[in-house]
């Protein structure tokens, strides 16, 4: 048995016939940007995340980094992070000038420990808040929101790996003032090449945001602000997304599953699994904690199971992201040595999930 970390020929395989379907409509249509595949995506996906507006975009980052720019976010602004999410909202922060302020996370759950931001919002200014759904678990956005209220403070949910997770009754994306969403073909709901949107239930932000992805225009040729781009979802990606959206629920219980397996099958003393949890967590990556990762690791790939590491250096110590290589975040670094993701994604089989259980309790 040879098992990846991902694959993605199965996936589509599965929905090869939809697919061909949904872009054969865009070939005839003659309207390859801004069309009607985007326009009912765009409802559609704004329907399904439970929110009131949805614009599409080119890209996770795009939607992160358009979104701090409609918030108002610039020069010199601190905006709250952590630093063990892959450097995706500190990259976006330093793009609009702005300084990412890392916050320690939890250790059972990999997210930002609240009573940390809790603290900062009382005793530094910061100016808006990202809060990251890492591995697909989304945060308790309840009592952030109360956090971020309280303090006057914008909040932006990165939902690029819990589309569809939802906790205390809401979708994630839908409780901050916006969202920023990833199709990378790899994620949750993946396009056949990039993708990316916005939720929020603002009209006005969304308003500016439509702005923001098309060079500021408000009508052609007419520039209506600056710190606008190129950031359109083509016609085919679109139409393969409303393709794909029907079965997400569906795909993330069975990653679910796959995650729940792993938890009740993984018998080895020197490897920890993360919590299990209901419909808050859509399993986007498994990501177990180990004494020796790299020594796991070597053992799996000579079992033909491919690992990765979800990631590997934390923000705060890259010199590019950070300005400031002397903050010291003990548990986000001790963490960052002792993560591996094992394969987690739908299409895996029962019997494949077995093999690496057996594996891993062999170790
Ligand atoms: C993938 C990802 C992004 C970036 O999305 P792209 O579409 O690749 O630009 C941002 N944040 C998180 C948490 C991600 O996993």
């Amino acid at each position: 048995m040879k098992i990846g970390i991902n694959d993605l020929q199965r996936h589509t395989r599965n929905l090869e016939f939809n697919l061909r379907h949904a872009i054969e409509r865009v070939l005839r249509s003659g309207r390859y940007v801004l069309g009607g595949e985007c326009s009912s995506f765009e409802q559609e996906f704004a329907a399904y995340c439970e929110a009131a507006h949805c614009v599409a975009l080119a890209s996770g980052t795009d939607a992160l980094e358009l979104s701090l720019r409609a918030l108002g976010i610039g020069d010199g602004m601190r905006v709250a992070t952590v630093a063990n999410a892959g450097s995706f909202s500190a990259v976006t922060i330093r793009a609009v000038r702005a300084v990412p302020v890392f916050v320690e996370v939890d250790p059972g759950s990999h997210l930002m420990k609240i009573e940390d931001l809790e603290a900062l919002l009382q005793e530094d200014r910061i100016d808006a808040v990202i809060i990251t759904h890492l591995f697909g678990f989304m945060h308790d956005m309840q009592a952030i929101r109360g956090l971020t209220e309280r303090a006057g403070v914008p909040l932006l949910e990165d939902c690029a790996q819990a589309p569809g997770a939802r906790r205390d009754g809401r979708r994630a994306g839908s409780v901050g003032d916006a969202a920023a969403f990833s199709f990378y073909p790899t994620k949750n709901l993946g396009a056949l090449g990039d993708g990316g949107a916005i939720i929020s239930n603002n009209l006005q932000l969304a308003d500016r945001l439509r702005l923001l992805r098309q060079y500021g225009w408000d009508r052609k040729y007419s520039i209506a602000c600056l710190g606008g781009r190129n950031s359109r979802l083509d016609e085919m990606q679109a139409a393969v997304l409303r393709a794909k959206l029907p079965h997400l629920d569906r795909w993330n219980t069975r990653r679910r599953e796959i995650a729940a397996r792993y938890a009740n099958g993984i018998r080895n003393c020197r490897v920890t699994c993360p919590p299990q949890r209901g419909e808050e967590y859509v399993a986007h990556l498994f990501v177990v904690t180990c004494d020796d990762p790299d020594g796991l690791r070597r053992y799996l790939a000579s079992h033909q199971i491919a690992t990765d590491v979800h990631y590997p250096i934390p923000d705060h110590l890259q010199p590019a992201v950070s300005q400031n290589n002397s903050i010291s975040l003990p548990v986000t670094e001790r963490l960052a040595k002792r993560i591996l993701t094992l394969p987690c994604f739908p299409e895996l089989s029962d019997e494949e999930v077995d093999y690496i259980i057996g594996a891993i309790n062999a170790w």
